[in-house]
């Protein structure tokens, strides 16, 4: 089964999450630990829960999280799981056709994730440059640069400034080789939803993203997904859509990996973090910055030859 709706950004998680909790359930998803180190976390509030709003474009790691939610099935316990699909698929791998029953799987469309120490380095850089200890991110500040905009964005000890930067984690460059052959970059998904940016929205419904707030595309992929959308669905501002409208790039193929990925890897691995830093970071805007001074010049070039 495949049915298609769209929900204001950041609305369906809450709203199927919240759902289980009401349940009694638990919900694992991705959250922080130590020094912001992106680790799939349980969750039995509100409270424990909201740290999972958000995407952190970085592989998170399992810990014991598979193991957990395997004895709260095992105790009767109402479980949504929440990831990448090929987390979500390996649970359920694990988990196994005895225990699925109270197991509702969710999602993302996912292009890939770069490996945790990639983040960790990127973080130490930024505060020896900074000079201050960071104290807040966030990979995608939609309040303060909108939907579109993909700005990683920090809070450093006493500064009263957010700052923010595009740099690598949104180059293809940083993501892990396998992500360039994943198995999960279509619609037959391995979750009962999947949640992503509806990108091209507005040949669906020109209006509903007036605000910039943006939309999300939620997919219903089996029975058990319907039945909790419909639990879920007077939470949401919903509309339905076609399967044809919504498949981006990330529903058709994998991440075609950058041409230097393999050039990064020897470099990061011999001369560290800052180096392909200056080496690589900023590459798209070299590269704009290049063919803007390529179109100037050859304008020059134009009217020079007129006169
Ligand atoms: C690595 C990654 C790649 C993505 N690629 C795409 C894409 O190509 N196209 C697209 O449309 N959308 C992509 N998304 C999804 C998108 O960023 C939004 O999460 C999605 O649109 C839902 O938004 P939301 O605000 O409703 O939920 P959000 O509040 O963003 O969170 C949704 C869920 O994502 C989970 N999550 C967050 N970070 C991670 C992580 N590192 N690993 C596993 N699970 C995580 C949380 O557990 C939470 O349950 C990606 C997300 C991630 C994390
Ligand atoms: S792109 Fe595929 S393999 Fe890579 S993290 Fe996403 S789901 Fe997993």
């Amino acid at each position: 089964m495949k049915e298609v709706e769209t929900s204001r950004s950041g609305a369906a998680f809450i709203a199927i999450s919240d759902w289980i909790l009401q349940q009694g359930g638990s919900v694992y998803g991705a959250g922080y630990t130590d020094h912001f180190r992106v680790v799939h976390k349980r969750a039995t509030t509100r409270e424990e829960r909201d740290e999972f709003k958000g995407s952190k474009y970085v592989q998170s790691d399992m810990g014991k999280v598979f193991r957990q939610v395997k004895q709260d099935l095992r105790n009767g316990m109402i479980v949504l799981f929440s990831g990448t699909p090929c987390q979500t698929s390996g649970l359920n791998a694990y988990i196994g056709k005895k225990l699925c029953k109270n197991l509702y799987l969710v999602d993302i469309v996912c292009h890939g994730v770069p490996a945790p120490y990639l983040w960790r380095d990127y973080l130490s850089y930024l505060e020896k440059k900074q000079g201050a200890k960071i104290c807040w991110v966030n990979f995608r500040d939609k309040q303060e640069f909108g939907w579109r905009a993909h700005k990683e964005t920090f809070k450093f000890i006493k500064r009263a400034r957010k700052m923010s930067f595009t740099f690598l984690f949104y180059q293809h460059i940083m993501f892990r080789n396998s992500c360039g052959k994943c198995h999960f970059t279509n619609i037959q998904r391995p979750s009962d939803i999947t949640i992503a940016d509806f990108w091209g929205i507005e040949k669906v419904d020109p209006n509903i993203n007036s605000d910039d707030k943006g939309v999300s595309l939620i997919l219903i992929n089996t029975e058990k997904g319907q039945k909790l959308f419909e639990a879920i669905q007077h939470d949401l501002n919903t509309i339905p859509a076609t399967l044809d409208k919504c498949l981006q790039p990330n529903l058709k193929h994998p991440t075609i990996i950058h041409p230097q990925r393999m050039d990064f890897e020897r470099d990061y691995k011999k001369y560290g973090f800052s180096y392909v830093m200056k080496k690589y970071g900023n590459n798209d805007r070299r590269h704009k910055l290049k063919s803007t001074i390529k179109k100037i010049k050859n304008k020059i070039k134009r009217i020079i030859h007129i006169n």
